[in-house]
């Protein structure tokens, strides 16, 4: 396996790093960007060094639709091997994907990809509440990690998750394809060199009506319902445009239209996040409508994208006029990241970091929410 750069901890995620991170992050992907990331593939992967080997744990709906056939787009990663609790699955895979069959492993034999050398990166895609102990597993079998969003069901899980990756000294990521979409890195990119004036407000919704899926409305493997689920992207959308971690946080449940659905979780909910420097962001998510968009407006314009947190068909409007902007394989652009992040030590924009300032934010969400609307201080690292 490829192993990174020595370093002593995974570095707080404090506003210099996520400005350093988010410029890293541009940099590779905006505008020239891909060029720069093409550039920095080809000096890593220089004398014919093989693809970096990604083994995929969960072989539901986003891996099926989604990572799978961004493995095959990528010019770094391969898809090597799965971890799955049904070997008809993982020999399936084996036969559609072209990796051996001795590379199928069950969730109980994880410690046993310590000794493949085809595997460098367990991409964990399981339900959240068992991100944090399969994310631990896969740094105690060596191996660097990408853990889909949200990290974990709470911040000191997240904690554990960073601690056990620096301790294996292996790399860890969240799954954030968004910080690697050209609508998002272009509204990062207006809101930092204030095209739009200095930010006044910040605005989003993520919700989608949920109909199919049991774990997402279980407590205990899905840690929430919508804010764990999809609100989460706007905090995320949030944070980067104010480049900063909120200070604080209001927040409110909304009353439950299908409360035989939503007996453990909420249905809907709505939070607003106060950022140093005055600027707020009002957030909301929901598993009963369809909508989702992000609003950011300065003192001399707006961009907005919607829909804004999809695989594709994102949109960036201004107060000036629409942009056109391209599509990209997000996945597949995420995952080239993190395996040159590997190959050259340098750390990944999307760091577990992230996760856990997200997840800090997320926790006083819902307290606010359960305490009636109270303000509560977001945790710092
Ligand atoms: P899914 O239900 O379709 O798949 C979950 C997989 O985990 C299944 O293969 C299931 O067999 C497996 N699993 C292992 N142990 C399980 C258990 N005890 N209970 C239930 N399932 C178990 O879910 P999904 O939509 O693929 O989501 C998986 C993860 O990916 C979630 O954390 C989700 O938030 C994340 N996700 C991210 C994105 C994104 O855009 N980044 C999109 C979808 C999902």
């Amino acid at each position: 396996m490829t192993k990174h750069a020595p370093r002593s901890h995974e570095p707080v995620h404090s506003r210099r790093t996520f400005v350093r991170n988010m410029a890293l992050g541009a940099a590779l992907v905006g505008g020239g960007a891909a060029r720069a990331l093409a550039a920095e593939l080809a000096e890593a992967t220089k004398g014919g060094e093989r693809k970096l080997g990604v083994a995929l744990m969960g072989l539901g709906l986003y891996s099926r639709g989604q990572l799978g056939p961004g493995l095959r787009l990528t010019k770094t990663c391969r898809l090597a091997g799965v971890i799955t609790g049904s070997r008809e699955k993982g020999e399936a895979w084996s036969r559609e994907y072209g990796f051996p069959e001795k590379n199928i492993w069950n969730y109980d034999r994880i410690h046993e990809i310590a000794g493949n050398p085809d595997i460098d990166i367990i991409y964990v895609v399981t339900p959240n509440g068992l991100h944090a102990e399969h994310t631990i597993r896969s740094a105690g079998a060596g191996k660097h990690v990408i853990c889909e969003k949200p990290m974990a069901n709470s911040v000191s899980d997240c904690d554990a998750m960073i601690a056990a990756c620096a301790k294996a000294n292996v790399m860890l990521s969240i799954g954030y394809r968004l910080a690697f979409d050209p609508h998002h890195i272009e509204l990062d990119r207006a809101a930092r060199e204030k095209d739009f004036g200095a930010l006044t407000r910040l605005s989003g919704e993520d919700s989608w009506r949920f109909t199919t899926r049991a774990w997402r409305i279980e407590k205990a493997l899905s840690g929430g319902g919508p804010l764990m689920d999809v609100g989460i992207y706007v905090i995320q959308a949030a944070c980067r445009a104010a480049m900063a971690q909120p200070v604080a946080i209001t927040a409110r449940e909304l009353p439950k239209t299908r409360p035989e659905l939503f007996n453990e979780v909420e249905e809907a909910i709505e939070w607003t996040m106060e950022f140093p420097g005055g600027v707020a962001c009002r957030g909301s998510s929901s598993y009963s409508r369809n909508n989702n968009f992000f609003l950011a407006e300065g003192d001399k314009g707006w961009i907005r994208i919607e829909p804004a947190f999809g695989y594709g068909g994102l949109e960036v409007t201004t107060s000036r006029g629409p942009l056109s902007i391209p599509p990209v394989p997000q996945q597949s652009l995420q995952m080239d990241d993190f395996a040159s992040c590997i190959l050259t030590g340098r750390q990944t924009p999307v760091p577990g970091s992230m996760g856990r300032d997200h997840m800090a934010i997320i926790e006083a969400i819902y307290r606010s929410a359960a305490d009636g609307g109270r303000r509560v201080l977001v945790q710092r690292a």
